[in-house]
């Protein structure tokens, strides 16, 4: 049996943390954690303090949070019997969060700069966001660049109008009534964000150096369906910019959707009609979906929401397969395709893959965009055989529109891979809300051992000893972490256990402190 280790509060002890860890992370189903406790001397022999998953999560669940969960509802003047519910955190702590995180003080980046390929300047390159331009035309003092993502088949099922409702509206009431409650319950949460990205908020870096950081909504990546709720364009046009649906094969520019100009053609509709059905006729033939009043991203400063691209690339229909299976799937079936289609759709095809292949390196200058740009152009110029060969009747596809995007994309926000939905998407599960929490405490604790353990940070203590300052309260976990690195640095091993057991005495939930 281990002994019992402060550095583990509020686990026993190296063991006892690691099972928990496994278990969580594992995902070990409730009933088998049970009865494996439950073998006689199991939890004796390996000295864990919990007896059954119960009271495991218990001792998760005293891990100090990062945010409350907060709960409100949401009704609508026609039919407010019916409350539809939202569960939320405050943005700010999230960013809090993220920011005052030891582990990722020495990645994070508040600045933008720009990077050549060599001493010339001649060449630019774009990878991470700081590199791209939008960040350099916001940039005037700290920010911190917040990306909004959702995702479609949890947005659809949380957000949904519910059954009994439905029934009482119809088809084009009920949509509308999503895109209402998609609008208004990101209202609800974003609005911290929009004060304190006028007036900044004061943030404690993970470095320990308290600054004065504006919050600003850089892009939202959600999938191609979403976008349209997001942007409130109306299905089939293109959210990004004004081509109309009979627009979308041709290959020119087309002037890009503003905020004041979606908000203008929403107000016009407000006055000069009196019935929804009128309001949402007069949107709609002006390309914009007809449910929507208020919309979630006024009145943020220096936001026109960008909209990132979808990790799908066009190949739809796949349902669960995920974005790499399909590029490679996509490669088999050329070979496939060889000798029995003509020249020119394996061309287009061609042109095609290359551009996807393209859009996702890692890092681009103006050379590699450039081959972008001619794939997307060989693509444009061979694409009329889908045409000619009876396949379709045009080429109008917003997906297959949604490329000419990519290069602008690229250079103002770095390269994709920034902004890929994959990277945001979570599971679902039962009770979703104490399930998520718990696997981001064991997480953060994790991260906070990480820290605690690593003898490497010399360099990095000392500079949160030099003349900067420390925040002790607000995050005792992260405190205790950077003192124990000056610890060890100093070679006062006697004082660790005391301060330890001080600082853990200090946590802010009275049942998450325990015996030492
Ligand atoms: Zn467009």
């Amino acid at each position: 049996m281990e002994e019992e280790d402060p550095l583990f509060y509020p686990f026993a002890s190296h063991l006892d943390w690691k099972v928990v860890c496994w278990a969580v992370q594992e995902g070990i189903g409730h009933k088998a954690f049970d009865r494996l406790l439950a073998i006689p001397g199991v939890r004796e022999h390996l000295g864990l303090q919990y007896h059954n998953i119960r009271s495991l999560h218990q001792t998760i669940d005293s891990i100090p949070a990062w945010a409350k969960w907060q709960s409100t509802h949401l009704s609508f003047h026609d039919k407010p019997q019916h409350k539809h519910e939202l569960h939320y955190r405050n943005p700010l702590d999230a960013i809090q969060a993220l920011l005052g995180n030891p582990a990722h003080a020495r990645d994070i980046v508040y600045k933008p700069s720009t990077i050549f390929s060599d001493s010339t300047h001649s060449t630019r390159i774009y990878n991470e966001m700081w590199s791209g331009r939008w960040w350099h035309a916001v940039q005037g003092a700290y920010v911190a660049l917040v990306i909004i993502a959702s995702n479609k088949t949890q947005l659809t099922r949380y957000l949904s109008v519910d059954k009994v409702l439905k029934e009482e509206l119809s088809v084009k009431e009920a949509s509308s009534r999503t895109q209402r409650l998609f609008h208004e319950s990101l209202c609800i949460i974003l609005e911290p964000l929009k004060e304190a990205g006028r007036t900044g908020v004061e943030i404690t870096g993970g470095d320990g150096l308290v600054r004065l950081v504006f919050p600003i909504i850089a892009y939202y990546v959600a999938d191609y369906p979403e976008q349209f709720l997001a942007m409130c364009s109306k299905y089939g046009t293109c959210p990004k910019c004004k081509a109309r649906a009979d627009q979308l094969a041709e290959v020119q520019q087309f002037a890009h959707r503003t905020q004041s100009w979606t908000t203008s053609v929403i107000n016009e509709a407000n006055t000069n009609t009196n019935s929804n059905a009128a309001f949402c006729q007069h949107c709609m033939a002006q390309d914009i979906a007809g449910g929507v009043f208020e919309l979630f991203w006024l009145d943020f400063p220096l936001c026109n929401i960008h909209l990132a691209i979808t990790s799908d690339n066009g190949w739809s229909g796949m349902g669960q397969i995920g974005g790499k299976e399909r590029k490679h799937m996509a490669r088999v079936l050329l070979g496939c395709l060889i000798g029995k289609v003509p020249g020119d759709v394996i061309q287009a095809y061609c042109s095609l893959l290359d551009f996807i292949y393209l859009a996702h390196y890692p890092t681009h200058d103006d050379t590699t965009l450039q081959y972008m740009q001619k794939a997307l152009e060989d693509f444009h110029q061979h694409k009329e055989v889908i045409i000619n060969l009876g396949v379709r009747e045009d080429l109008d596809i917003p997906k297959f529109h949604s490329l000419q995007h990519y290069l602008e994309n690229i250079k103002n926000f770095g390269t994709t891979d920034n902004y890929n939905i994959e990277m945001f998407e979570r599971n679902e599960k039962p009770q979703m809300i104490a399930w998520l929490t718990r696997r981001e405490k064991v997480s953060s604790f994790q991260s906070y051992l990480k820290m605690s353990m690593e003898d490497e940070e010399e360099e990095f203590a000392h500079s949160m000893f030099g003349d900067q300052r420390l925040l002790l309260t607000k995050r005792p976990h992260q405190a205790r972490c950077h003192i124990l690195n000056v610890i060890q640095d100093h070679n006062c091993q006697g004082f660790k256990k005391d301060l330890i057991s001080y600082l853990n005495s200090q946590l802010p939930d009275p049942h998450s402190r325990g015996q030492l």
